[in-house]
C-alpha cells in the first residue's frame, strides 16, 4: 500500500526529513516508526490477531481503554527493525524527539510500507505473554 510522505520538521533540532502519513481517513490502521526514526511499517488493526490477544490481556488484567492503548501496545509488540522496537509516533532521526511539526499541504512523495508483523509475539507461550505485558504496563 503506497502511503503519502510529507516534509517533517523537528521542533527541538530544526532537522527536516521525511515522514510517511496516513490519511484522516485511514481508520484502523496507523504508522509505526522505528526508535531511531528511519524505518516505518503500517498496521491494521481490524480484525488482527495482536488486537484480539490485546482484548483478552485488557480483560484478564481488567484494564479500560483509558488505562492503555492498543496502538502503544500494537507498536511496542511489533517484530523489531533492526533490533529497534518500533513505537506509536515518529521521531527526528538526528536527535530522536517526536516534538515535530508536519508539511500537510505538500505531498512530496509516496512510499510503499510493509505491514508489521508480530512472529515473536504471537509465539509467545502464555506465562511469557504475561510476563511481557507486565513488563509492557510497568513502562506506562
Ligand atoms: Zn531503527
Ligand atoms: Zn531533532
Amino acid at each position: 500500500m503506497k502511503i503519502a510522505v510529507f516534509e517533517t520538521t523537528c521542533l527541538d533540532c530544526s532537522n527536516t526529513f521525511l515522514c510517511p502519513r496516513l490519511s484522516d481517513f485511514s481508520y484502523g490502521e496507523m504508522i509505526f516508526s522505528c526508535e531511531c526514526g528511519k524505518d516505518f511499517v503500517k498496521h491494521s488493526a481490524l480484525s488482527h490477531p495482536t488486537t484480539i490477544l490485546f482484548e483478552l490481556l485488557c480483560h484478564i488484567y481488567k484494564l479500560s481503554e483509558h488505562e492503555i492503548s492498543l496502538w502503544e501496545f500494537s507498536a511496542y509488540f511489533a517484530d523489531t527493525s533492526h533490533f529497534h522496537r518500533f513505537r506509536n509516533a515518529n521521531t527526528c532521526p538526528e536527535c530522536r524527539s517526536s516534538n515535530l511539526s508536519f508539511d500537510a499541504i505538500e505531498r512530496k512523495t509516496t512510499w510503499e510500507l510493509s505491514d508489521s508483523s508480530f512472529n515473536r509475539f504471537l509465539s509467545l507461550s502464555k506465562r511469557m505473554l504475561f510476563e511481557e505485558f507486565e513488563e509492557f504496563l510497568a513502562l506506562g
